[in-house]
């Protein structure tokens, strides 16, 4: 459930906002009384939202776009306290077979973006008052396969790890200054995303497989990502930084070689 008022005037910028964990986190947000400001490539924001938000439409790889959705966040509030950067692409491939574009194009989106995106509110964070004794927390959105390899993942695997290091960079050098950043790294979670990669047809077998990897055997939702995000933008977080957060139903929890079944202590 949304604590209602946890961010009460609080600015922050939501990239990857028009889809899947970052709709999620800008509907989130705003339930908790954040200023929000939204920036994706798409053309507009979602329509239905539960209030109004500041919306910009750019890449998150260029540093001019990254430049002005920060400055609609102080112009909206007056300071950044936080940003969730979700923007983000699948792709991979074995890497044998793996076009030098496809590699640019998910490490560049990925990795690059979260760098620009970084720098740009930074940059502004270092230069704000302290409040509650922090200048701004930043959440980064890497991934399970950020944390371990996934067949296939190549150029995913290599973007989400790099982001995890990247996030536990700048909490080291930006935590003496009262910022915190830290990573989300979810499991698989039903987003237009995910679904444009395990909803294909022939799909069918690896998407049963890789629910059961998840212990709680399901996939996750946008909304049970988000809500991890709004804790860590909140002051409730306020000594957590420079952390990978698994929000993936027990995926990296640990491999079940099922020997409890063997022993009859097969769960209900
Ligand atoms: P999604 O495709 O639903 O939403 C991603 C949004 O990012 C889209 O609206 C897209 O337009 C935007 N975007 C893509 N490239 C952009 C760019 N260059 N500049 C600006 N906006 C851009 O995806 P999602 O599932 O919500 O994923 C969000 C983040 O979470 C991504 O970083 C993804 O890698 C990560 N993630 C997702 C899952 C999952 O299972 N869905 C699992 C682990 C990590």
């Amino acid at each position: 459930m949304p604590m209602h008022n946890r961010l009460l005037g609080k600015g922050v910028l939501v990239t990857g906002a028009a889809s899947g964990i970052g709709e999620a986190t800008v509907r989130r947000l705003l339930d908790e009384g954040a200023s929000v400001v939204g920036c994706d490539l798409a053309p507009g924001p979602p329509s239905d939202l539960p209030g109004d938000i500041g919306y910009l439409s750019g890449d998150v790889r260029d540093t001019a776009t990254a430049e002005r959705a920060v400055a609609a966040v102080i112009e909206r509030t007056g300071r950044l306290d936080g940003v969730v950067h979700s923007a983000g692409v699948g792709g991979g491939g074995p890497i044998h077979l793996l076009p030098d574009a496809e590699w640019d194009r998910v490490l560049d989106v990925n990795l690059k973006g979260t760098f620009v995106v970084l720098r740009a509110a930074l940059a502004q964070m270092i230069t704000q008052d302290r409040v509650d004794g922090e200048r701004g927390a930043i959440v980064t959105l890497s991934s399970i396969e950020g944390l371990e390899g996934t067949a296939g993942g190549s150029a995913y695997n290599a973007s989400k790890g790099g982001v995890v290091l990247l996030t536990k960079n700048a909490a080291i050098d930006y935590g003496p200054s009262g910022i915190r950043v830290n990573a989300i790294c979810p499991g698989f979670i039903e987003t237009p995303l995910f679904e444009s990669v395990i909803g294909i047809p022939g799909m069918e077998g690896p998407r049963d497989g890789l629910r059961h990897e998840h212990k709680l055997r399901r996939f996750g939702r946008p909304e049970e990502v988000a809500a991890v995000a709004a804790f860590l933008v909140s002051s409730d977080a306020a000594f957590v930084s420079g952390q990978a957060i698994a929000v993936d139903g027990g995926y990296t929890a640990g491999r079940d070689h099922h020997v409890t079944e063997l022993m009859g202590l097969g769960g209900p």
